[in-house]
């Protein structure tokens, strides 16, 4: 017989969107434990660097003016109204106050920006909001990939000092449902010693991440991955992976171009333009030119993910690269030469295309417009100069988009829109607000999104867990209290 527990909130992982809702739940005076699969909490949020929101008290102290009601609307616009409008404004209405929560915690922020900055080089950047609430790591460094965990510990250290009990390398493996009222009651697991564990409970957040098997009744919605595009291993490849996002020539295994590149900033829209080319790859090509002039006046498309001394760490990453970087079958993933040509044929471009493509687009820069995609007019610059430096370009993902069920409160749904009592469904597992496409035009959205839906999962289960709901009725806004 697997061992019992009891209690009152069970949350199954201890990911960004588990520790948002077992505080949540917590300091609603519930009793959580929170099971956790990896023997660390955190998730990929420890990968990150922060989240979204809107009308933080951050926001407010460098007097950028966003409402809740502004992001609402763009990413309406954005999603095509495709999403649950309900439950986009209850993320972002909380959103700032989250950010509030986060500090009252002792986690820093250092600063709020947009993804990737300089509005005055490229008119892309515009597209993009300053929502993205960057962590301060807290040995005092510049910040870049992994900030995030320091708010990760901060919130581990919260959920702890409120009573949560954290059971490390324990991956809950199923529902107990109450057959009669169809109630999720309680949660199955095995412990780190590979014994079966039962744990009864009022109610249970599930927030593992994403979606493999929809096993519990509820209904889902379409599926798909929030696309991006890196190198492969890229954080090991940081200088050559950042020194290539810039808006030179970018084309696809036939030499021809498929974007206007002063949009390459946006990492959804060319994680999805990749997608769609034969064999799913993508190059970027810049030529000796293009590499002096980055050099001497900084990038065209500034980062703050990737390295801030890009051009000034690049070539001594590169010449390393050069004769390792390749896949397992020997195909290198980078190139250097004097021509074309040769280029084309390392990385497995057709020469003869990118040549004649090449051509084209330089006839397009001596004209100074862009009449196949109207890229920006200066960045019309021709490739002409050898040595060229080529890259192969790949999808990559931050997570999965789709998935559980949920209405504005978190509960499952069925597929016929019927709550599943006593189940709700938390950050990536529900990440259903975004259509196809992540959101990347309002920068930091997926942790909001963990963030806010595990405080409001958070604090529905607590109230369930004492009685609200059962009895309630409809309030004045269509609430079930
Ligand atoms: C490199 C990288 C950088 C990113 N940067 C940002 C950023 O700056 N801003 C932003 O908004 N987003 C960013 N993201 C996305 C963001 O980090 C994630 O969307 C978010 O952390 C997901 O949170 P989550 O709680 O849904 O899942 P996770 O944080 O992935 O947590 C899921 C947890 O579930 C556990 N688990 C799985 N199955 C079980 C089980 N059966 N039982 C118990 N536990 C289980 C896992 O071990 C894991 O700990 C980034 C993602 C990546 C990969």
């Amino acid at each position: 017989m697997a061992k019992q527990f009891e209690t009152d909130v069970v949350v199954v992982a201890a990911g960004l969107s588990g520790l948002a809702a077992a505080i949540s739940a917590a300091e609603n005076g519930a009793s959580v434990i929170c099971l956790e699969k990896a023997a660390n909490t955190g998730g990929a949020a420890n990968m990150g660097m922060g989240p979204c929101a809107a009308n933080s008290p951050v926001q407010r102290a460098n007097m950028i003016n966003l409402t809740a009601g502004e992001l609402f609307r763009r990413h309406m616009f954005y999603t095509h109204y495709q999403v649950d409008a309900k439950l986009v404004k209850a993320y972002y209405d909380k959103s700032g106050d989250t950010i509030q929560w986060l500090m009252d915690m002792g986690v820093q922020f250092h600063h709020v920006g947009r993804a990737f900055g300089g509005e005055e080089r490229s008119r892309g950047y515009s597209e993009g909001l300053f929502t993205w609430h960057v962590v301060q790591p807290e040995d005092g460094s510049e910040p870049g990939p992994r900030a995030a965990t320091t708010m990760t510990k901060r919130m581990t250290e919260r959920a702890q000092d409120l009573g949560v009990e954290f059971m490390l390398e324990t991956p809950g493996t199923g529902l107990i449902k109450d057959e009669e009222t169809g109630a999720i009651v309680g949660v199955k697991a095995v412990d780190k010693a590979g014994e079966e564990i039962e744990i009864s409970c009022k109610a249970v957040i599930v927030a593992t991440g994403g979606f493999g098997h929809n096993v519990i009744g509820g209904g889902h919605t379409p599926v798909t991955m929030e696309l991006m595009y890196q190198l492969p291993d890229n954080m090991n490849h940081f200088y050559v992976e950042g020194a290539f996002r810039q808006p030179c020539y970018w084309c696809n295994r036939l030499g021809e171009r498929f974007m206007p590149e002063d949009e390459v900033y946006n990492t959804t829209f060319v994680g999805n333009a990749i997608n769609h080319l034969p064999g799913k790859v993508g190059f970027a090509i810049f030529d000796a030119n293009m590499l002096r002039r980055w050099k001497k006046n900084g990038p065209d498309i500034v980062s703050h993910v990737h390295p801030h001394d890009l051009y000034e760490g690049f070539e001594a990453q590169w010449n390393a690269d050069l004769e390792t970087y390749k896949d397992d079958e020997g195909n290198p993933y980078i190139a250097q030469a004097d021509t074309l040509e040769e280029l084309a044929e390392q990385l497995g471009i057709d020469p003869e295309g990118l040549v004649a493509a090449v051509d084209e687009y330089n006839e397009l820069c001596a004209e100074g417009y862009d009449s196949l995609f109207e890229k920006g007019r200066e960045y019309m610059i021709p490739l002409e100069e050898g040595p060229f430096y080529g890259c192969k370009q790949f999808c990559g993902a931050y997570g999965t988009l789709g998935g559980v069920l949920v209405n504005h409160k978190l509960e499952v749904m069925t597929d016929d829109y019927e709550t599943i009592p006593g189940l709700y469904c938390v950050g990536t597992d529900a990440c259903t607000i975004y259509g196809d496409s992540y959101n990347f035009c309002i920068p930091g959205n997926t942790m909001g999104f963990c963030l806010n839906s595990g405080r409001i999962a958070g604090e529905n289960a607590a109230e369930l867990a004492f009685g609200g709901g059962e009895d309630g009725d409809w309030d004045d806004d269509g609430d079930w209290d």
